[in-house]
């Protein structure tokens, strides 16, 4: 397999990134592990997948210095799965969700680091929570003794208008502000804005993302 491709688009990425404060997350979902390790010698460590099964055996058999982030949606008869390893859950989209994934943790004695998903697409398609389900959790986070909210996840409308992707992001920039003020002014550990795929991570930028997620720019079409 010639797989020089996945080192040179990774260099150009980590080029045009170099001048900001983001992390890259290589979204690896449905390739070889192969491709993850091409990646991981070329220095890239965190990477994502969107099912739970498939991230544990990759996470099985490739280096354990990789940090695993799960961007998918999340059931949660499946987060047995990746509990003991995950570095981070970017997919939380309930209240009920939360609480299983904090049961699980406690389990194997684990802090779980999360992200809240929020809903920001025009799509009816996208999971999230709205502004009411965000406060009614985040009203109720002392409860979930064995979990780590670090931020917020938001996935734009897939469109080619950028009016239309900007306006998601600054939407959710600003709730990110919002609930650091409100829940988390005082946690320094909240400070995840996860925005931003192959097509539109620049715009994610501009709108003030800490963390994207680009798989095809990388790995090329799924
Ligand atoms: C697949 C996926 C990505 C990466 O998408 P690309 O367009 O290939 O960069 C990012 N985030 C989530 C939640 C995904 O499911």
């Amino acid at each position: 397999m010639n797989l020089e491709f996945i080192k040179s688009n990774l260099e150009a990425l980590k080029l045009q990134l170099s001048d900001h404060k983001v992390t890259l997350v290589a979204v690896s979902k449905t390739h070889p592990k192969e491709y993850i390790e091409e990646a991981y010698k070329n220095n890239q460590f965190d990477f994502g997948e969107n099912k739970a099964q498939e991230m544990q055996s990759k996470y099985l058999s490739l280096p354990k210095d990789i940090k695993w982030h799960f961007i998918g949606h999340l059931q949660s008869n499946k987060i047995k799965y990746i509990i003991d390893f995950v570095y981070l859950i970017h997919s939380v989209d309930s209240q009920k969700l939360l609480s299983s994934i904090n049961k699980e943790a406690i389990k194997v004695n684990r802090i779980v680091n999360i992200l809240l998903q929020v809903y920001i697409a025009k799509e009816e398609t996208k999971f999230g929570l709205d502004k009411e389900e965000l406060d009614q959790i985040l009203s109720n986070i002392g409860q979930y003794s064995n979990i780590k909210i670090c931020g917020l996840m938001g996935m734009a409308t897939n469109t080619d208008d950028q009016i239309q992707i900007k306006s998601e992001f600054a939407h959710i920039k600003s709730v990110f502000n919002e609930v650091k003020a409100k829940y988390f002014s005082q946690e320094p550990s909240f400070n995840i804005l996860s925005i931003g795929m192959s097509g539109d991570y620049q715009l994610a930028i501009e709108e003030g993302s800490t963390m994207i997620r680009v798989g095809s720019k990388i790995f090329g079409i799924r």
